[in-house]
């Protein structure tokens, strides 16, 4: 065949010019060679296995596990006259064996297939009798049980390769952190692919994390400085997007909820204001975003602590699509990671399961905790190095560092002698020298470790205590009404043989929005 990929890029989906990297790779799987493609969503994976179906000869195979982006996909392509069609539950006996023999016969350039279906032996038959261009293998972080949307039938997909080693393969993804990359590569035995990475980077988002200490208030101090812009806020409950969208409306924002919960009309008009009127917050669950496609998103604000990195990247990735400046806002605290690790440790999930939920929230938790800039620790994330970026709350507002060893020890030996078995309010007023009826029923007015943190706020001392929480010198028992307890790591910090530096709680204000960098 004469035709170039920039000539098909042209003449069928009529585009002037490839974008990033989306040439090399076309030209590596037309070439007959595998391809591990991570590029953020929106990037153009498609047309990275589009174009070497229609350079090669026979059909290539497609392996999707969402349907209703395969129906999409599909008609996408017959629209530009292109041979495609797709094979799930969706359609009735006749019309599969239609598809099949259009297959088989090498009528059609791209079969879009479920996963599960690809494996059973009646497609693999289909296949030994197909000529095959190549397997796209989209969505592959769902071969990871690292990944967050671990699907079983994606394992079977290395079989593709032992059976049919001459056909290349590309496979993509848009959420790939270091760890699950590599479970891809071993997954699908892609180690001779050449891996395309596309930087993750969205560069007119500045990240901003702070600690809660009055959300609401928090919150409309946020938005004061965003007046008149269209943004998303997220907050864990159905419960809570309510009153959050009730107090917006009644400080003077538009605000709508979007849940679960709601109806199906109530959700639709309200995406449908979110989208076509100007400067409408949404204000919603997880539940909300998905396909939503709205450039001018100016932020995004999270009243609550997403459940990992690559959810937060998600979520504050659907700020600035037009690429002018937008900001990232989020505000969390102990409280988020203590439920959070509750809500793991309680669900049915296996073992190994939790240990992954509990390493992905220690992650995300590092993200909240960086002292240095928040743009790097999120691309190394994802495995890319880069330089301290400017446009962060770290970077513009660098946190100042105190060494809290002596504040640490305090604190570790005040839960000690406590017994470990109070939670942190009562530690805290020990720590004071308080006078309360707790500390009086238990004598604890008589212990050592009474009032000799009484030079500091009860600001600082929760300041303290959730950084040793977070970096697991203290451990907070939900079987026990959030007891504290110390874990093998306050040793060395008991007995003076490991520093604390500790970051001191936020006094500067913001910035104003008219400094955004561009
Ligand atoms: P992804 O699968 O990475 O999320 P898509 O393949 O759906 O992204 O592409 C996102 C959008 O960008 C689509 O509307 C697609 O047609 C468009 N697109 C992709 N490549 C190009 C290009 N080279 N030039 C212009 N538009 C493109
Ligand atoms: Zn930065």
């Amino acid at each position: 065949m004469s035709d170039t990929p920039l000539k098909l890029l042209n003449r069928v989906f009529g585009y002037p010019a490839f974008r990033g990297q989306q040439q090399a790779i076309i030209e590596q799987v037309a070439g007959g060679g595998d391809a591990l493609v991570l590029m953020p969503t929106g990037g153009g994976k498609s047309l990275c296995y589009q174009i070497p179906a229609l350079l090669r000869e026979g059909c290539a195979v497609v392996v999707s596990p969402l349907i209703a982006l395969m129906h999409d996909q599909v008609a996408a392509l017959q629209e530009l006259g292109i041979a495609a069609a797709y094979l799930n539950s969706s359609l009735d006996g006749a019309a599969a064996m239609q598809v099949e023999r259009e297959f088989v016969t090498g009528q059609l350039k791209l079969l879009y297939v479920a996963p599960e279906r690809l494996l059973t032996p009646r497609f693999q038959s289909l296949l030994e009798q197909a000529r095959l261009a190549l397997f796209a293998i989209d969505e592959a972080h769902c071969v990871s049980q690292w990944g967050h949307d671990f699907r079983p039938e994606y394992l079977g997909l290395s079989a593709l390769h032992e059976r049919f080693p001459e056909v290349p393969r590309i496979a993509l993804t848009a959420t790939a952190d270091a760890a699950t990359r590599a479970e891809i590569v071993e997954r699908l035995d892609l180690h001779e692919a050449q891996v395309f990475a596309a930087s993750f980077d969205r560069p007119n988002i500045r990240y901003r994390i702070s600690e809660k200490s009055d959300p609401r208030r928090q919150l409309l101090a946020f938005l004061d400085e965003h007046a008149g812009e269209a943004g998303i806020v997220y907050c864990s409950t159905r419960k809570k997007v309510e009153e959050t969208a009730e107090a917006l409306v009644q400080a003077g924002y538009t605000a709508l909820a979007y849940h679960g919960g709601m109806d199906n009309d109530t959700r639709r008009r309200h995406q449908e204001r979110f989208l076509r009127e100007d400067g409408v917050i949404m204000v919603a669950t997880l539940a909300f975003g998905m396909g939503i496609d709205k450039p001018d998103v100016r932020f995004v604000a999270h009243l609550d602590l997403p459940r990992s990195v690559e959810g937060y990247y998600q979520e504050t990735g659907r700020a600035g699509r037009d690429g002018e400046p937008a900001e990232a806002w989020m505000a969390w605290g102990l409280q988020d990671v203590v439920t959070q690790r509750r809500f793991i440790d309680e669900g049915e999930a296996e073992d190994t399961h939790k240990r992954i939920g509990h390493a992905k929230l220690d992650a995300l938790v590092g993200l909240c905790e960086a002292a240095s800039c928040r743009r790097v620790a999120l691309l190394s994330y994802f495995g890319e190095a880069s330089q301290p970026c400017g446009n962060c709350d770290v970077c513009l507002n660098p946190p100042t560092l105190w060494d809290g060893t002596e504040a640490a020890q305090k604190l570790l030996s005040t839960v000690y002698r406590t017994g470990q078995r109070f939670g942190a309010g009562h530690v805290i007023d020990v720590l004071l020298g308080k006078t309360t009826e707790k500390i009086d029923r238990f004598g604890h007015n008589q212990l050592s470790v009474f009032g000799i943190g009484a030079s500091q706020s009860d600001k600082v001392w929760r300041a303290v205590l959730r950084q040793l929480v977070v970096r697991g010198l203290l451990e907070v028992d939900h079987t026990a009404y959030g007891a504290l307890k110390l874990t093998q790591a306050a040793k060395p910090v008991l007995k003076g043989e490991e520093t604390v530096m500790l970051r001191a709680i936020e006094a500067r204000p913001a910035r104003k929005k008219s400094r955004l960098a561009p």
